[in-house]
């Protein structure tokens, strides 16, 4: 008895823990510095917390209305109905959903070179083959509507990703109508803003507004510090709305999850802190670090270090975690996190020993 092929499926590889590495290396969690995995630098919103601990005791019992009170308070915020907020297990889990909702056997999507991987697994999770376009290092990782549409044959889903992980460039709102424009009317442009908190641009959940073929994607796990909790969300076009409680798992973000996202979602100085922090590292790392940097719309910044494995590694020695964006599809670079002003700092200094 075997599960069926599964030789095209490839583990996701995560960031590592910092519990993980400081055994690894003999230290102590707390001298490390973690800045792998575009996590909050500040920890988690302080009102979200208070939510998590009261209702502690209340965990043995399945859960309650939250999951509705969160999707009516998200659907406020974007200019939607309830149904087009489809709850889930992180971005990641609403990316599943997606897929479920939309591919079926034969089906392909079309991912950007380099860019996230989950976008791929869940595809072929789900029955989809993949296809890619490119955002070029020698454009600056620039992204745009015509080599997307270059490179379309007819996917199902186009990911396109604003800020985009791993290099932190944007895509266009216009090119993003374009993209829209351009595929065919069974073709979902789904936008990934699982950073957008962090840019200066807005997000582009009015779009739904007049398109039946844009989804766009959120997470709390970064500018709201949740990543633990897992609880992310998609954004759907009105018409297909009502799928979702066709293809999601019950419950499908747990009452936990959803308390503290509402709670986070009225934690409106711990976001101002964030984004001032986040907006303090950018600069210094740029400012500081002895290699090419790209600018970032994200809460990371991508440095052109030359051996991106080498440097991670070396630096994980020094209790300096950053990622290797090998993995991404963009050997030579090391993607870092914007942490607090000490951890950017010690992070940066050990960075320059090293190159
Ligand atoms: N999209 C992008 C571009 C990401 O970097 C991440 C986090 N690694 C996600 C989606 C999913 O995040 P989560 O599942 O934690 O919400």
């Amino acid at each position: 008895m075997h599960p069926r092929d599964l030789s095209d499926h490839v583990a996701y590889e995560a960031g590592r823990g910092i519990e993980e590495v400081a055994r690894e290396l003999g230290l102590d969690p707390d001298d490390l510095v973690k800045l792998s995995s575009n996590e909050n630098a500040l920890g988690p919103a302080p009102k979200a917390v208070e939510a998590i601990e009261a209702y502690a005791p209340s965990v043995h019992t399945y859960p309650k209305s939250s999951a509705a009170d969160l999707r009516e308070r998200l659907a406020d915020r974007h200019g939607v109905t309830p149904a087009q907020v489809w709850l889930a297990n992180g971005g990641d889990g609403a990316l599943d959903y997606l897929s479920r909702a939309l591919l079926e056997p034969g089906d392909s999507v079309l991912v950007p070179d380099p860019g996230f991987a989950y976008y791929a697994m869940s595809a072929r999770y789900h029955h989809g083959s993949v296809n890619e376009y490119p955002i070029r290092r020698a454009d600056d990782f620039e992204q745009s509507a015509e080599t997307v549409l270059d490179h379309y044959d007819g996917e199902r889903i186009v990911y396109l990703t604003s800020p985009h992980n791993p290099t932190g460039s944007e895509i266009d709102r216009a090119d993003v109508e374009t993209i829209a424009e351009g595929t065919a009317e069974e073709t979902l442009s789904l936008v990934d803003e699982a950073y957008v908190e962090f840019s200066e641009s807005p997000s582009m959940t009015d779009l739904l507004a007049d398109r039946e073929d844009v989804a766009v994607l959120r997470t709390f796990s970064k500018a709201y510090g949740l990543a633990g909790l897992r609880l992310g969300y998609a954004v759907v076009p009105e018409a297909w709305a009502d799928a979702y409680a066709r293809i999601n798992t019950p419950f499908a973000a747990s009452e936990v999850a959803c308390r503290a996202g509402l709670a986070a979602l009225e934690d409106e100085e711990f976001l101002e802190q964030t984004l001032e922090t986040a907006a303090w590292a950018k600069e210094y790392i740029r400012d500081t670090i002895a290699c090419p940097t790209w600018a970032s719309s994200g809460n990371f910044v991508l440095c052109d270090v030359g051996d991106g494995t080498a440097v991670a590694e070396a630096a994980q020695r020094e209790g300096i975690i950053v990622r290797d964006t090998t993995s991404f599809g963009l050997p030579g670079c090391v993607r870092i996190t914007c942490g607090t002003r000490q951890g950017t700092k010690r992070a940066v200094a050990v960075l320059n020993d090293l190159l």
